[in-house]
């Protein structure tokens, strides 16, 4: 059985209910990345050229109190959307209520909406994020069918996901959502080999399933970033001040057993005395990081040893930076690994999205990859192999 989708729906003159990932970081009420708004797109445009009457919302951020609202409303992007769709969208500052019904009773075929952030029902009893009934029973009443596209909370069951999609008369994916799956699915369950996985990011904690789960999928996982030295200390080796999950090391040594020669560690670091862009670097062998010192990216014979792997993949995913790149000292590890991947042109590559994805886009390689998911936490789930509940929500065919 597969997930309806955009496509399977008649949707001229109906109104169409669009859940978006718009939650783009913003500083100072200007967006500073707006990828999750270009990816919509496609779904919002083929609604409007099918003559569907479009209501889209999304969350933006965190809302627990009144003061949480101060920055959050989705107003600004409501102005960015309208821009890059080069049309008008009106914008209701409102998440129920009478003057959000009348105004979506308005719209002529082709019109696009937009309603105030669902979390801001979050306020009294977290209604959006604990999934309310009544909340997703009432969104679902503003329109006739339903498309998810937000693949970035597919992996929570909230009111603008599940509670809409339990019911809607008719619910479906929208493009983003299926490329999101076609891509990282496809990668994990079905792909060419030799399949290789970069695991990074800071600690083996939060990628315990992830590594677990590729370890039954992929040819090789190659390790960076912080959780490079619980899996080194695990194995006695003197990492300094490097970060470690002293909590961790008998797991680090039950996955190293597990993984039977499929996980591969740096071999050498950029190492300093303090968690700075400031401090002197040294590059030191992974036996040679005295006790002072800390690895904050891996070194260029890493590099090197994981590009000779890359440069034979057909598959890549890459989840996690291998280096604090935040510090332009610490940068190269990630930044030489976008340069790996925008080099291997008969691979399909994938990062899954969060800091890795956003790296990779300011380094200037957007276009560089088969796939930059739009969602952090999203993609790291379904790398584990987890059901995610904005998708088994939708209807099937
Ligand atoms: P995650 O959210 O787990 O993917 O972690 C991303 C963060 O890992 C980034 O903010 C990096 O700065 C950080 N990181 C990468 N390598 C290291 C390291 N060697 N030591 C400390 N933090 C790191």
């Amino acid at each position: 059985m597969a997930t309806k989708t955009i496509r399977d729906l008649i949707v001229k003159g109906k109104t169409v209910l669009v859940r978006v990932d718009f939650n783009v970081p913003m500083k100072k009420g200007e967006i500073t990345d707006d990828n999750r708004i270009r990816q919509a797109l496609p779904t919002i445009n083929y609604l409007i050229d099918q003559g569907a009457k479009v209501v889209c919302f999304s969350h933006l951020g965190r809302i627990k109190t009144e003061e949480d609202k101060a920055g959050k409303s989705l107003a600004p992007i409501a102005n960015a959307l309208a821009d890059h769709l080069e049309k008008d969208v009106t914008f209701i500052a409102e998440t129920r209520g009478k003057k959000l019904e009348d105004a979506i009773k308005a719209l002529n075929e082709g019109d696009v909406l937009m309603f105030e952030n669902t979390r801001f029902e979050d306020i009294e009893g977290s209604k959006e994020s604990k999934n309310d009934p009544e909340l997703g029973k009432y969104w679902a009443s503003l329109g006739d069918v339903f498309v998810n596209d937000a693949f970035g909370t597919a992996h929570r069951a909230h009111a603008s996901n599940v509670g809409i999609a339990s019911n809607a008369q008719e619910s479906a994916a929208g493009f983003l959502l299926e490329k999101e799956i076609e891509y990282i699915g496809n990668a994990i369950n079905n792909p060419k080999r030799p399949f290789i996985a970069i695991l990074g990011g800071v600690k083996v904690s939060d990628k315990i399933g992830v590594i677990r789960n590729l370890l039954t999928k992929a040819d090789k996982i190659l390790i960076g970033g912080g959780m490079s030295y619980t899996f080194l200390k695990t194995q006695g080796i003197e990492v300094g001040k490097s970060i470690v999950e002293n909590d961790k090391l008998d797991l680090a040594a039950e996955l190293l057993k597990e993984a039977d020669g499929k996980i591969e560690l740096p071999v050498d670091f950029r190492v300093t005395t303090e968690f700075s862009n400031e401090g002197p670097v040294r590059i030191a062998a992974y036996t040679d990081v005295n006790p002072d010192e800390e690895g904050l990216d891996i070194g260029p014979k890493t590099l090197e040893k994981y590009k000779a792997m890359l440069n034979e993949a057909q598959t890549v995913v890459w989840n996690g930076p291998v280096g604090v790149f935040e510090f332009s000292n610490f940068a190269h590890g990630t930044r030489g690994v976008c340069e790996v991947l925008a080099n291997l042109k008969n691979a399909t590559t994938i990062i899954g999205g969060g800091d890795s994805a956003s790296a990779a886009i300011n380094f200037g390689f957007e276009n560089d990859f088969s796939h930059i998911s739009t969602g952090g936490g999203a993609s790291l789930e379904y790398l584990e192999g987890k059901e995610l509940p904005g998708l088994s929500c939708l209807d099937t065919i």
